[in-house]
């Protein structure tokens, strides 16, 4: 047994069963021992990898797309630089690099982090030495009046859920409770949600809708700075337009595992409910595009051979793999998706479309 799996079955006994999105936020961010306070998540050695782990191309072209954006926009003097959620804070240091080749731009920004984990920020301040990133807890204090530059790879996957299992005109909500003393799901008394409204329309009886309670706040909160002094976001994560089904998914050494299973040492996460993100926003938003189609607009492609020309061997075996991770229908290409946010009236971000 974890040392959490003891604190969650002793919170059960005492309190009666929690919700997904407890469940989550404890497993995740519980300050002794939650994923992110205690593990290091990423990379070969981690549980998981993710596109900036897998190649520098992919926070290449994310720079060149923010460049080009902030050219649109008449380069402002002064910008705010922003990622959420920064893991290891390779995509970061992976987008400075490749905005030494656009000066001005690289002048103008001042780097912001939105890191809940106070471990994940020493990791961040190691890997970004050679800057100054100031670290937030959320939107809300980042500078105000400044152009907001913004990317996010996987961090709204990490977002607590809640999930719902519609019940004729309301929901029950799926819950951890305790079985004989072990963790198992279960199900709350039925009642109306006015949040999913909208979805009796498009489900039926015993249906899952899942319901990301943080997700369009955080979204909301930037593309008011978005709209009122301009710049734009990127989000990059796994999902699609509108959530169905059960996606809680647990993750530990490379391998998928049942999500009550080592509660703090396996990651969690959900699929992205786009729809969810871009619903009501005060600046525009693009289409949702496949990752794949988007790296491919920004020519990963030709981005690709050009490294290779320096590779050989083994390292050319791993980049050409890393190209295809990144850009395949039957890897990343397809399941992840991007969306960009941008002021009302200005160019769409390369490699978006309206
Ligand atoms: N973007 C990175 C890491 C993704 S993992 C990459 O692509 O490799 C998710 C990251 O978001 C971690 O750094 C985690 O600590 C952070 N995070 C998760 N929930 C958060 C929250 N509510 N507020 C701020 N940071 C959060």
């Amino acid at each position: 047994m974890t040392p959490l799996e003891g604190i969650l079955k002793a919170q059960i006994a005492a309190q009666g069963p929690m919700s997904i999105a407890q469940f989550m936020e404890l497993c995740l961010f519980h300050p002794d021992h939650g994923y992110y306070t205690t593990r290091e998540p990423f990379g070969v050695t981690g549980d998981f990898t993710t596109a900036p782990e897998i190649s520098q191309m992919f926070g290449e072209l994310i720079a060149l797309s923010l460049a080009q954006a902030w050219m649109d926009q008449g380069q402002p003097a002064k910008v705010a630089l922003v990622e959420l959620g920064p893991g290891r804070g390779t995509l970061m240091a992976d987008i400075l690099r490749t905005l030494r080749a656009v000066p001005a731009f690289a002048k103008a920004c001042d780097i912001h982090l939105i890191e809940a984990s106070t471990r994940m920020r020493a990791v961040q301040k190691a890997a970004l030495a050679d800057y100054t990133p100031v670290w937030h807890d959320g939107v809300d204090s980042l500078p105000q009046d400044l152009p907001v530059f913004a990317v996010a790879n996987e961090f709204f996957d990490a977002l607590p859920i809640r999930q719902m299992v519609r019940d004729g005109d309301a929901w029950r909500e799926r819950q951890v409770g305790l079985k004989a003393d072990t963790l198992t799901f279960g199900l709350s008394e039925a009642a109306p949600l006015g949040a999913l409204k909208h979805r009796l329309d498009d489900t039926k009886d015993g249906d899952l809708v899942e319901h990301c309670i943080a997700a369009p706040n955080i979204m909301c909160a930037l593309a008011e700075r978005i709209q009122a002094s301009g710049g734009a976001a990127l989000i990059f994560d796994y999902g699609d337009w509108r959530s169905l089904g059960d996606t809680l998914q647990a993750i530990h050494a490379h391998e998928s595992v049942d999500a009550l299973h080592k509660p703090g040492q396996s990651d969690l996460t959900a699929h992205v409910d786009f729809e969810a993100l871009v619903t009501d926003l005060p600046c525009t938003h693009s289409r949702i595009t496949p990752q794949g189609i988007f790296l491919e607009r920004l020519g990963i492609t030709e981005r690709a051979q050009a490294l290779a020309h320096n590779l050989s061997g083994a390292a050319l075996d791993q980049h050409v793999a890393a190209h295809r991770r990144l850009t395949h229908p039957d890897e990343m290409g397809t399941l992840f998706k991007t969306v960009a946010l941008f002021p009302k009236g200005a160019a769409p971000p390369p490699g978006y479309e309206t």
